[in-house]
């Protein structure tokens, strides 16, 4: 058996759902333990092309039971449109969400945006999904658990209780009347809350029965390392912790210890929200980069921020997750390229950085760049390691050099089989 834990090591959209996608066909259980509907995890198989936002990357397996864990934030309405989207494709997958995860109100979009109006050109760019708000009222302990969807009289009186207390809130602030009805709040929870009782469960049981039972698990993570609430470049991160470490809380295992933790690595830089980001590419090169390797926001639909690739991040990345394994993911992306630039450490202020450091020094570090050459060969149907052509070969090697973990698996496309293991 063995319990596993898929992370990103960047600045998210690495490829984790595609990797969930890929390593799931052994799992009972796919777990996402943190996070809420700003996630978008692209899947590519046999049933088509998929975006997942609130359900975990293993949906695609009918062997699977994928739990949304007790760290995430649930819009109901946005899970049950994700649910009806697959039925749509004869997709039914076995889910359980955690009776302890927490829900995502309209009110949170409401305030989500508000705020990043407010905030104007400092804005955080959030997806205004209405994650951070959610967060914040459960550390407040002003949000409503999934569970109480199971208890209609104390749910009404709940929302009712928090609803108006955030009323009086945004009015004040904001300056806005009748932002929201708590009527109307009311009745959404009872809407949407009524399509997925049924799904309800405490997952923390069927996981220890599972873990128990020698079965393997598999966790999921949303977003990376660089938006780990407490590890990333705050304030221009999530809001809730995007490590390995915080799988068995967020997502409900507590006897069982994490045997693998694979952190997934772009093999460029990329970031779609604000904050530093230092291996900017020039703009002709990155555009001509995000169109071809199609980087735009999963979730949003955002162009996506194009660098070299960042090696002082990534192996700040891959050392916070605590990684023994990392797949690196979009090497077919570069092929074509004269030249390819790995970023080995920074400078500031005349002083050299090889540690991520603070966003202090971020926004006015510079990279210092190894260069390597190119390869032309379109490599999506290569299969094994030493068929890569050689300069492909040895970015990889270089890459694994730099970031100081072993690459183990090679991504050469979005389909689940576009993979070399190493
Ligand atoms: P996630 O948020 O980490 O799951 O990643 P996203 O799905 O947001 O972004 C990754 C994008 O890259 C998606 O469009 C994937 O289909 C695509 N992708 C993943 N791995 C590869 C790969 O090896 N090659 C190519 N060309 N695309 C990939
Ligand atoms: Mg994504």
């Amino acid at each position: 058996m063995s319990i596993s834990v898929v992370t990103g090591a960047n600045w998210g959209d690495e490829g984790k759902g595609r990797m969930v996608d890929y390593l799931a066909r052994n799992a009972a259980f796919v777990v996402r333990y943190q996070g809420g509907n700003n996630a978008g995890h692209t899947v590519v198989n046999e049933y088509g092309e998929f975006k997942l936002h609130l359900l975990p990357s293993g949906v695609f397996y009918p062997g699977v039971t994928n739990i949304l864990g007790p760290g995430m934030v649930i819009d109901l309405e946005g899970l049950v449109k994700e649910l009806d989207d697959l039925a749509g494709n004869n997709i039914r997958p076995n889910v359980r969400i955690s009776d302890r995860a927490t829900i995502c109100f309209p009110f949170h979009r409401l305030e989500d945006g508000l705020e990043e109006d407010r905030l104007g050109k400092n804005a955080y760019g959030s997806t205004r999904r209405g994650i951070a708000p959610a967060y914040g009222d459960r550390t407040m302990k002003k949000a409503i658990q999934i569970g109480e969807l199971l208890y209609p009289d104390r749910l009404r009186q709940r929302v009712r209780q928090i609803g108006d207390w955030k009323r009086q809130r945004l009015q004040s602030f904001y300056g806005s009347e009748n932002l929201f009805s708590v009527d109307d709040m009311i009745a959404w929870a009872e809407q949407y809350g009524a399509r997925i009782r049924d799904l309800i469960a405490d997952t923390s049981e069927l996981l220890e029965d599972g873990a128990e039972k020698g079965q393997h698990i598999l966790f999921e993570a949303q977003l990376g390392t660089l938006r780990d609430l407490n590890f990333g470049i705050y304030p221009f991160t999530t809001s809730s912790c995007t490590l390995a470490g915080y799988a068995p809380i967020g997502g409900g295992l507590f006897t069982h210890k994490i045997d693998r933790v694979i952190a997934v690595v772009k093999a460029f830089s990329t970031c779609v929200g604000e904050g530093p980001f230092v291996t900017l590419m020039e703009q002709a090169e990155a555009d001509e980069l995000r169109e071809s390797a199609k980087e735009y926001g999963a979730a949003t639909g955002r162009p996506r921020t194009i660098g070299h690739f960042d090696a002082v991040a990534t192996r700040y990345g891959v050392w916070a997750q605590g990684a023994t394994d990392v797949a690196l993911t979009k090497l077919d992306s570069l092929s074509g390229r004269k030249t390819l630039k790995i970023c080995t450490h920074y400078t500031w202020r005349g002083k050299k950085y090889e540690r991520f450091p603070l966003n202090a020094i971020l926004e006015e570090a510079q990279p210092v760049y190894i260069e390597m050459p190119g390869w032309d060969e379109d490599i999506t149907g290569v299969r094994e390691f030493d068929k890569l052509p050689q300069p492909a070969q040895a970015y990889v090697i270089a890459v694994e050099q730099n970031i100081q973990c072993p690459i183990r698996f090679v991504s050469v496309g979005p389909e689940r089989d576009a993979l070399i293991l190493r």
